[in-house]
């Protein structure tokens, strides 16, 4: 009855079927544990009618034209440049730390000095990762660099992931660079931007055709087995002679026969409050207070204004359990080399595998932007089908 069938009915999976549908005719099924579409990225109206992501703020950022437009069938764009600020020493400034930030924090002689020597040693409009920065030989660049490392991302990283910056792969602080600019936006990419309608409605469009069929609320090991050491497929009981796109974590595909893959996980606190607005940009950091990373408004992202209230969420970081209800959801794999070295070994085996593809953030355990899956996604789909 079907070609392809797919777990999972997030990014990766939702252009994997877009694309076996509208590109190659085939029939897809889809199959998704959860009660919707989406992924992480679903959103949704909540009790008082204000537009929320359910999974953590989602701000769609690309440098990739293809990726883009691709996703542009599906959606129309509101413009939206996300701000970030950091709370430091009772203060608001700008996150990534740029010359701004600089300039609010620190006195005018020693701010002025300090943005001569990055502007000298980086180059104005560059962006220089913090354990980049600690390395420098002037006195005065180390000093910064630890006074940064101590006010933006020791305690933050030290909440989200339980480590500090240094026992994580350098590209998980590199995401937010310190800029050498006075650009405040937290992406420089050249498409940014929210799905008009939401990303609910976005997947809607790219998944409404006659020839994907969706599957809610049911784990893919309902109807589906794969053998991993014959590779024989069954669905309903009985043999698949398709493909299947996997997009659920690599470990539990193999039954944890190697162990767990480790994630970090995250309680979300919505609060609804009866007023037009609760902060002056869409996210507040909180590096240093509290027991949550940060605070979004969702009106910011989403140019909502027919409500008279205004909806945030705090994240709060917690380890990731599989059985522990409220701490079951893998939001963040684990980049360090020990977690890489265990996913390698299980991409061996997913290699065995010549009609299984595995795609996507869990299923390659990497730490993905949605532009990022996307564009995954469509080269996938080139390259295998
Ligand atoms: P997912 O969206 O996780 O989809 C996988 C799907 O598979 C899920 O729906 C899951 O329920 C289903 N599934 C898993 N196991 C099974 C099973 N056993 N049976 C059936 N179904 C199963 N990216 C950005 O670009 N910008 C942002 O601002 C941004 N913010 C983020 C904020 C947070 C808090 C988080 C956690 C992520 C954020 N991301 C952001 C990343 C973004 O969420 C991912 O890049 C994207 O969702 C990955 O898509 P995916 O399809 O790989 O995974
Ligand atoms: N980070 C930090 N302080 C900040 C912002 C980010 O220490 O104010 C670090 C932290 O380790 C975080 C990582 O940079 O996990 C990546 O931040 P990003 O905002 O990209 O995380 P995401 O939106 O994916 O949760």
């Amino acid at each position: 009855m079907f070609d392809t069938i797919i777990v999972g009915a997030g990014f990766a999976g939702a252009v994997m079927a877009e694309r076996l549908a509208n590109e190659r005719g085939q029939k897809v099924l889809i199959i998704e544990k959860r009660t919707h579409i989406a992924g992480n990225a679903y959103d949704r109206f909540d009790e008082k009618g204000v537009l929320i992501h359910q999974y953590g703020p989602h701000i769609f950022h690309t440098k990739l034209k293809h990726v883009w437009d691709y996703l542009s069938r599906f959606t129309e764009w509101r413009i939206y440049h996300h701000e970030v600020l950091g709370s430091i020493d009772g203060q608001l400034v700008p996150i990534p730390f740029n010359l701004n930030s600089l300039h609010a924090l620190l006195p005018d002689e020693l701010a002025d000095s300090l943005e001569r020597k990055l502007v000298n040693v980086f180059g104005y409009n560059t962006k220089v990762p913090i354990l980049r920065l600690r390395e420098s030989d002037d006195e005065e660049l180390k000093w910064l660099a630890e006074f940064v490392y101590e006010k933006i991302f020791l305690h933050y990283t030290m909440k989200q992931w339980g480590v500090s910056p240094e026992e994580l792969n350098p590209h998980v602080t590199g995401r937010v660079p310190v800029y050498v600019s006075r650009d405040n936006r937290y992406f420089q990419d050249r498409y940014q931007g929210m799905p008009k309608d939401g990303y609910t409605r976005l997947f809607e469009r790219m998944l409404s055709h006659p020839n994907i069929k969706l599957m809610l609320n049911t784990d893919y090991k309902e109807i589906l087995e794969v053998d991993p050491d014959s590779g024989l497929i069954r669905v309903f009981g009985q043999p698949f002679a398709g493909k299947v796109i996997f997009t659920g974590k690599i470990d539990e595909f193999f039954d944890y026969r190697l162990g767990e893959l480790p994630y970090r996980s995250l309680r979300f606190q919505f609060e609804t409050l009866d007023q037009a607005s609760y902060q002056p940009t869409g996210t507040i950091n909180y590096p240093n207070d509290y027991d949550f990373t940060r605070i979004t408004e969702f009106n910011h992202l989403t140019g909502q204004r027919d409500s008279r209230y205004t909806t945030i969420v705090k994240e709060f970081p917690q380890p990731y359990e599989r059985h522990t209800p409220g701490r079951e959801v893998p939001y963040y794999p684990v980049p360090n080399p020990e977690n890489g070295d265990l996913y390698a070994e299980y991409r061996r085996l997913a290699r065995e595998l010549d009609r299984v593809v595995f795609l996507g953030r869990l299923a390659e355990y990497t730490y993905y932007d949605m532009d990022a899956v996307v564009s995954k996604a469509l080269k996938v789909f080139e390259e295998r089908f």
